[in-house]
Order: structure tokens, then sequence, then C-alpha cells
């Protein structure tokens, strides 16, 4: 059965100009859940990195960056934003109130309402997660090594282990990211991928010693084998290479280009 991969809205744009995002149709029933999938449009940074680049660490102007997040901030009401510095691990750290910067991660989880994970791509699969019985949140970042380090399956057992919650109660978002269309590596990638979980004919399609590997497609399969249900991982939004217009793509822009933010809280 194939993914629920149709469910991307169109990009809607506020009377009060906020950026362009992608949301999860069947999210919008969940009472006080607030996510976004911001693309590149929508913000004031110059080229490399036009527009809504929110890094401050890719060599953009600190006062455009900073005039992106208040845009960012502003579309998303009351909330407070919670920010790691992504290593392309597989630590997921808990974050609170008091406690909104955890450091060096790779994920963000919390139960506290109030607070929005956010966590910054260009082409790299962010993954929003909402356990709705629990008011519980989750934002991932799986590039191919936080992907191979298996990040999606720390984030499950992290929300176990802390929270209590089982991975059938979650449901995800794999947003806008490099598409297998797009993405050439070498083998030993999907090698040391597939000995840690498993053969994915659904996401790695061999060429000699290279081949096409799809991050969302083993992403997915990850989740599934950890025990999400199939029906509760979505897939939104386009490849972002193949849509450099509209998604920051590290691999489309030779390396110099901006970042992309996903964002998932809840209102207090
Ligand atoms: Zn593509």
């Amino acid at each position: 059965m194939p993914s629920r991969s149709a469910e991307s809205l169109e990009p809607s744009v506020s009377p009060l100009d906020a950026p362009p995002r992608e949301t999860v149709a069947a999210w919008s029933s969940i009472d006080g859940l607030v996510h976004a999938f911001f693309g590149r449009n929508g913000g004031q940074s110059g080229e490399p990195w036009d527009s809504l680049n929110l890094s401050e660490s890719v060599g953009d102007s600190p006062a455009a960056v900073g005039r992106n997040w208040t845009r960012v901030a502003r579309s998303i009401g009351t909330l407070e934003v919670a920010r790691m510095t992504q290593v392309h691990g597989n630590q997921v750290a808990e974050v609170a109130k008091h406690r909104l910067y955890p450091g060096e991660c790779d994920g963000l989880m919390t139960r506290e309402t109030g607070i929005a994970l956010s966590v910054m791509t260009a082409d790299c699969v962010p993954i929003l997660m909402v356990a709705p019985a629990h008011r519980a949140v989750m934002a991932l970042h799986a590039g191919w090594r936080g992907t191979v380090a298996g990040i999606a399956a720390s984030g499950l057992q992290s929300a176990r282990s802390s929270f209590g919650i089982d991975a059938a109660e979650w449901q995800v978002a794999l947003g806008p990211s490099i598409g297998g269309c797009c993405y050439e590596v070498s083998s030993e990638i999907a090698d040391d991928l597939q000995q840690r979980w498993g053969t994915m004919p659904e996401a790695w399609q061999p060429s000699g010693r290279r081949g096409q590997l799809d991050l969302r497609r083993a992403n997915e399969q990850i989740l599934i084998r950890s025990g999400v249900p199939h029906e509760a991982v979505s897939f939104i939004g386009p490849c972002t290479a193949c849509a450099h217009r509209q998604y920051f793509s590290h691999r489309q822009s030779g390396g110099v280009t901006g970042r992309q933010a996903s964002l998932i809280g809840f209102r207090r």
C-alpha cells in the first residue's frame, strides 16, 4: 500500500504576509496543534540565501536571519521556539520552557505546551511527529548519516523511555527533502543502511558502485519497522532539488545556500 503522498496543501499566504508553508491536512483536526514546513520564499535574505534563510552559520547577514525568524515566529503565534545544533547524529533531547536549547543533537521532543520544536534542513529530511493522546511532539533531522544511525528509531525509543509513549501512538510527517530522483550516493552508504535496518528496495536503486537513495523512503521503513503504523506516515512536499525555487537544496546549489525550518508544537 503506498504512503499517503498527496496530502500537501497549496502554500498559503495570510493577510499578515506570513511565509508560504506546507502542512498536514489530517492534522488540522488535532486541537491546539501548530505545525509548518517552511520553504525558502517569504523572507528578506539576498542571494544565495534568498530569501527565508533561518541559519546563522551559512554566511548570511545576522540581521536578515533575525528578521526572517521574526516573520516565522509571528506566523506561528505565541509559541516559543526551541532550537538545536544539528550534528548528523541520533541523539534526541527533551526540551522544556526553562531549557529551550539543549545544544548538539538531531532531535527535540516535549510534552509542554507553548513550545515550537524546530528543525533546519536543505535536502535532509525534516521529520515532524505528534502523539495527540499525550499532547507530545517531536522534530527530527535526518540526512544520510542520521538516517543510517537511526535517528527515527532513536526518537521513538527516547519518547518511550521518557514519556511512556508507544511507537503506534505517533503520527509522522516526512517533509520536503531530496528525492531518489536527485540523490546519487556511494553504495557503501546503502550497504551500511541495509545492514543495520534490513533490505530496502523502496529506498535504494543501485547502479554499479553508486545508486539513487530516497531518504524519505528509508526513514519511512525504519519508522514502520520500529512500530509506527504504515497509515500514520505522510510524505509532505516535493523533492527539494527538483523544487529548488521553493526550497533550499544543498546539492542543487553546489553547497552554498540557506536553510529552511520546520516547526511543531501545541498552543498553551
Ligand atoms: Zn528530485
